[in-house]
C-alpha cells in the first residue's frame, strides 16, 4: 500500500494544485492521501473532491508552524475539520506573521544588496501564500545560491541577512487547535530540525505531556536507522507512527509524492486511529 501523509500544493509552497496533486497521488497508486499545507486548509476541499471522484481516502491536513522554547517546528493535524473556529482563529494568526516575515525578509535581503526580493518571491507564489521556499527559489532562480539549502544557510537561518525568528504560536496552543477541530496533532519530520537527539527526546517528552498524538517516522529518504531511531523515540512516549513524503514538486526537488521506504507500521499506525 502507498500512503502519503503529508504533501504540499500551491496553498503553501508547493507548486502543484490540489487536484493535480491528487492526480499525482493516483498515478503514484495510492490508497491513501493527506494535503498538509503550512498553516493552510484552503486546497482541502478542491482536494477532497478530486479524490472521491477517483476513489481514494483523503485525509485532511494541515502542518502547523510552532514555536516550543526556542525551537520552530512543525506539527501536522490530521483528520481536522476545516470549519471549526478555533483552527480557523489560530492559522490566521499564524498567517499574519508570515506576511510580516516575508517583509522582513525582504528587508534583510534588501541589506545585502538583493533587490525586491519581497515583490519577487510573492511573484513566484499563485496564491496568497508566501513562504522561505518562495524566497529560496527565488534566489536559486536568479542565480544567487546553486541550491535551496545553500539559500537557507548563507540567507535564511541563524544570524543570516534573511533570518527572522519565528513568532508562530506556542506548541500547546498549535496542539489545542487540532485537537478542538477533531484532529490528530503530529511531529513532522522529527529527524530534520537542527537538535542533538537528546534534546530531540526532550522535546518529544514535552510535546507529549501537551498532548502530541504522534510522531512522522518515516519521511522521503528515511534510512533504515533513521526510522529504528524515531521509532523508538514514538514507543518511549507513546505515540503513533505517522508518513509522508513532503512532497513540494519545485523542478529542481527530486522527492516524489507517494515514494516513501516500505514499513510495516501495525496496530499503532495513524490510519488506524482517524
Ligand atoms: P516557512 O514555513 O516559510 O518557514 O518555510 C519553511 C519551508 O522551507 C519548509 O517547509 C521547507 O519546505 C523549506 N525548507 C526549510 N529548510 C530548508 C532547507 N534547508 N532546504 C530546502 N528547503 C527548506
Ligand atoms: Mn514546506
Ligand atoms: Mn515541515
Ligand atoms: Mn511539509
Amino acid at each position: 500500500m502507498n500512503i502519503d501523509l503529508h504533501t504540499h500544493s500551491y496553498y503553501s509552497d508547493g507548486v502543484l494544485s490540489p487536484k493535480e496533486i491528487i492526480h499525482k497521488a493516483v498515478n503514484a497508486d495510492c490508497q491513501f492521501i493527506s494535503l498538509t499545507d503550512h498553516d493552510s486548509t484552503e486546497g482541502l476541499v478542491e482536494a477532497e473532491e478530486c479524490a472521491n471522484k477517483f476513489n481514494l481516502n483523503f485525509i485532511k491536513g494541515v502542518e502547523i508552524s510552532a514555536k516550543h522554547g526556542p525551537y520552530s517546528i512543525h506539527i501536522v493535524g490530521l483528520g481536522i475539520n476545516v470549519n471549526n473556529k478555533t483552527l480557523i482563529a489560530g492559522l490566521e494568526e499564524n498567517n499574519q506573521f508570515r506576511i510580516n516575515r516575508a517583509k522582513l525578509i525582504g528587508e534583510g535581503l534588501q541589506k545585502v544588496g538583493i533587490e525586491n526580493a519581497y515583490k519577487k518571491a510573492s511573484s513566484l507564489s499563485k496564491t496568497k501564500y508566501i513562504t522561505r521556499t518562495h524566497f529560496a527559489q527565488m534566489l536559486v532562480m536568479e542565480g544567487v545560491c546553486h541550491n535551496m539549502s545553500s539559500v537557507f544557510k548563507k540567507y535564511m537561518t541563524g544570524n543570516k541577512p534573511g533570518a527572522v525568528k519565528g513568532e508562530w504560536a506556542k506548541s500547546e496552543d498549535v496542539i489545542n487547535w487540532i485537537h478542538s477541530s477533531g484532529g490528530l496533532a503530529i511531529l513532522a519530520h522529527p529527524l530534520r530540525y537542527k537538535m542533538t537527539l537528546t534534546k530531540l527526546k526532550k522535546l518529544t517528552r514535552e510535546l507529549k505531556e501537551i498532548g502530541l498524538n504522534g510522531l512522522e517516522i518515516v519521511n522521503s529518504y528515511s534510512s533504515d536507522e533513521d526510522i529504528a531511531i524515531a521509532k523508538q523515540i514514538a514507543d518511549t512516549n507513546k505515540l503513533l507512527y505517522s508518513c509522508g513524503s513532503d512532497f513540494h514538486g519545485w523542478p529542481n526537488q527530486t522527492v516524489e509524492l507517494g515514494k516513501i521506504p516500505k514499513y510495516d507500521y501495525g496496530k499503532n499506525f495513524v490510519l488506524n486511529y482517524l
